[in-house]
């Protein structure tokens, strides 16, 4: 049922990745969206896209995870969460802000409830634009994380 394997990307791989060894746990956080790129990343999961034959899967936990995929303009009752999420993962780590809302606070900037983008909180290795992105782009993100 899967799409056939896209070539590889040809961005160079994360140089932060090379530690991980082709294969990356990923947590999801959702510091504020409005769950339209979580729809999205779950398509890069699911089936079709399947985002876990380049080596990508989804734990529950930060403790267990190299890579956090962070979505949403970070409000302000998310900001601190997210920096004890990923300070909470072991290192080396990885933290990808998808959506444009991530990158920029997006629909949601000025609004009073937000904090600031993704980068504003926490240290930021990739960014993957757009509203939402699609679970092409994502998994092609992710690609470039595991190197595969
Ligand atoms: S980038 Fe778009 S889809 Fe993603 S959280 Fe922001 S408004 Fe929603």
């Amino acid at each position: 049922m899967a799409e056939e394997a896209p070539p590889r990307p040809q961005d160079a791989p994360v140089p932060a990745a090379r530690e991980l060894g082709g294969s990356a746990q990923v947590r999801c956080i959702d510091a504020g969206s409005c769950n339209g790129c979580e729809i999205e990343i779950g398509n890069a999961f699911g089936p079709v896209y399947d985002a876990e034959r380049y080596g990508a899967r989804l734990v529950a936990s930060p403790r267990h995870a190299d890579v956090a995929l962070v979505t949403g303009p970070v409000t302000r009752n998310m900001a601190e969460p997210l920096r004890r999420t990923v300070a909470a993962m072991p290192e080396p780590r990885l933290v990808v802000a998808i959506g444009d809302c991530a990158l920029n606070c997006g629909e949601f900037a000025g609004a009073y409830g937000v904090e600031g983008a993704v980068g504003d909180v926490v240290d930021v290795d990739l960014a993957v634009p757009g509203c939402p992105p699609r679970p092409e782009e994502i998994v092609s993100a992710l690609r470039r994380v595991t190197g595969r």
